[in-house]
């Protein structure tokens, strides 16, 4: 609506600055010659209007519309409370025209507990699979949040067909399971503090989203920062976008998500989300703070 206002306004100035012309090319020897010139330039005098008349007519009505044409297209401006405004504060591009509040970018970290959120969730099964894609489905079982499983499917059935051989463990984490890992480090003698650097605080882990995957090489299934090492891991960071997956706590933002370097720990935000948090070298936090202002909010 507004920018068809804006359009016949500016349509409207151009009939009028058209007709001007016209008055003032085959008027203006006539009874309004004065007038005109006054409105049109006040330090106009009879000499300029004199020397002026010569010109042909196309001349001088083209002159006449180059001049006015800046008028009806003011410079764009960005909000800068917006997440594009604050994504240009950065030095970044437009960043997607996303919903930050909807399921697939459900933060949970440290600073934002989902309290005892449940996705809806499923089991999740390779068997069936090529038999290079195995997980712990039949141990503590493999659930996701059902929306993600055509996307996990197709994630790991390319790094399989690529040969690499694939484990899957710990999926979706219930609010429960958490608090059960977490009683269980307390129960082993550990201060609350202590157990919180090695157990999430239920309701702040990503597992509990349900959108979360821990992927490793089945023949190297150690969790540390020696995994980056592995043929599957450098694969599955370099594609993990096309598929809608980032791997969620990069080496290099420790300090921003607040948690260790985890080259097995991957999560759905969606081929739109991930590919610009790729591209633009951004973890999730960082992405997050695009849309959401928290020195605003809470
Ligand atoms: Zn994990």
């Amino acid at each position: 609506m507004r920018f068809n206002m804006g359009v016949r306004v500016a349509f409207a100035i151009i009939v009028l600055l058209l007709f001007g012309v016209y008055l003032y090319v085959h008027v203006a020897d006539g009874p309004f010659s004065m007038n005109l010139d006054g409105a049109n330039n006040e330090d106009s005098s009879a000499p300029v209007e004199d020397a002026a008349r010569p010109e042909t007519e196309g001349e001088t009505a083209n002159a006449e519309e180059t001049a006015s044409e800046p008028e009806p297209t003011p410079p764009p401006t960005v909000d800068p409370n917006s997440p594009e405004g604050r994504a240009a504060a950065l030095g970044l591009p437009k960043p997607p025209d996303i919903d930050i509040n909807s399921w697939e970018y459900l933060m949970a970290n440290p600073d934002h507990s989902i309290e005892e959120y449940e996705p809806p969730h499923t089991h999740y099964k390779t068997a069936g699979m090529p038999d290079n894609i195995m997980s712990n489905q039949w141990g503590d079982g493999l659930r996701f949040d059902e929306r993600i499983c055509d996307a996990m499917t197709d994630f790991i059935t390319a790094a399989g067909n690529e040969g690499f051989s694939v484990y899957l463990s710990s999926g979706y984490r219930s609010y429960n399971d958490q608090v059960a890992n977490f009683n269980r480090k307390l129960n082993e003698g550990m201060t609350p503090d202590a157990a919180k650097k090695i157990v999430a605080v239920p309701g702040t882990s990503e597992h509990q989203t349900g959108l979360a995957c821990d992927i490793t090489d089945r023949y190297y299934e150690r969790k540390d920062s020696s995994l980056e090492n592995t043929e599957l891991y450098k694969w599955m960071y370099d594609h993990c976008a096309e598929y809608g997956f980032i791997l969620r706590y990069p080496k290099d933002k420790e300090d921003i998500t607040q948690i260790i370097y985890e080259p097995w720990h991957f999560r759905y935000v969606g081929v739109e989300a991930a590919t610009y948090m790729k591209e633009n070298n951004l973890c999730f936090e960082e992405f997050y703070a695009l849309y959401v202002d928290e020195s605003q909010g809470a």
